[in-house]
């Protein structure tokens, strides 16, 4: 089965229950991005997105 990542706006954020998961790594950090942006105002690098929230599920 192919792993799956996943970024849980949570661990980023505090009080968003927003979860991506993807098997597409660069989509489910995109999809964040986006998200941190337009609904928090934050903009996030990707590397940091990479290394301080993705996980493998
Ligand atoms: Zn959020």
């Amino acid at each position: 089965m192919a792993q799956a990542h996943r970024l849980d706006c949570e661990s980023a954020v505090g009080d968003c229950r927003f979860i991506i998961q993807s098997e597409n790594e660069e989509e489910t950090i995109e999809l964040a991005k986006t998200h941190m942006r337009d609904v928090h105002g934050k903009d996030y690098a990707v590397e940091e997105l990479r290394s301080e929230y993705l996980k493998i599920v």
